[in-house]
């Protein structure tokens, strides 16, 4: 019996991963239930993970506890201008989800970047995001320093912009590059975290070509908003190349 020659390469890869699933049936992420193959979270653990829900600061998703009439603006950053429009995560804080994020990033457990992928796309009920859906805005994820590139092997933001791309239909682009590594910004305070992104990144030639077609706009996409420090960096570096706007999805508010 032969095979043939020239199959394609994705049809051995489904194969492969179909005789892994056999070997080692996939379970949930979270609740180690089994799973279909093609999943790593379970229905009811996916519906479990809190989504962020109204209200939070319109600027950078700080979820706000009580009710609130119109917008709000959260203490953290009332006073300060971000070069985006706002951030928008998806997820609240939760020990689960965090521990996802860390096993992608930590772990090197990249089928859960798919389900990391499935939390994003649930920020784009907002209706802010919108207009990005309609003009077709490029998902651009933000850029790992080589050396991290070397050592993680995969940008974790890339992985979960592949997955959240087919659920959106909008395009992926590498538009960034992050030319300084700016290791260590946990220690720092907010202005000298500022003082050590400044210039760390800069536009790629794909970002220029998108520029130069269509300079609407871009979603900047990340694994966790915290202070929002790095992408608002990579917003200014977007903005300043040519890109009229600017909006920031995260699975996470950190
Ligand atoms: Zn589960
Ligand atoms: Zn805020």
């Amino acid at each position: 019996m032969s095979t043939p020659p020239q199959a394609p390469k994705s049809n051995w890869k489904r194969w492969a991963s179909r005789a892994l699933d056999l070997l080692y049936p996939p379970r949930c992420a979270v609740c180690s239930t089994h799973l279909s193959a093609g999943r790593s979270l379970c229905e009811c653990c996916y519906d479990d993970l809190p989504q962020l829900t109204d209200p939070f600061c319109e600027n950078c998703g700080e979820p706000f506890p009580g009710q609130i009439d119109g917008t709000f603006a959260c203490p953290n950053c009332n006073k300060l201008r971000f070069a985006f429009e706002f951030a928008r995560p998806a997820m609240v804080r939760d020990p689960r989800t965090l521990d996802l994020i860390h096993r992608l990033k930590y772990g090197r457990e990249i089928h859960i970047a798919s389900e990391l992928g499935r939390l994003a796309h649930q920020a784009f009920s907002d209706a802010r995001l919108a207009p990005a859906l309609a003009e077709r805005w490029p998902l651009v994820p933000v850029p790992l320093h080589r050396k991290r590139l070397q050592h993680r092997h995969f940008n974790q933001a890339a992985e979960i912009s592949l997955a959240l791309s087919p659920l959106v239909g909008l395009p992926v682009l590498h538009a960034l590059h992050r030319q300084r590594s700016t290791d260590h910004q946990t220690a720092l305070t907010r202005s000298q975290r500022l003082e050590n992104l400044r210039g760390a990144f800069e536009i790629t030639p794909a970002g220029r070509r998108q520029i130069a077609q269509s300079p609407m706009g871009a979603i900047l996409v990340d694994d966790v908003l915290t202070t929002g420090s790095t992408v608002d960096e990579c917003a200014k570096t977007l903005r300043r190349a040519g890109f009229q706007k600017v909006m920031v999805v995260t699975v996470m508010r950190g």
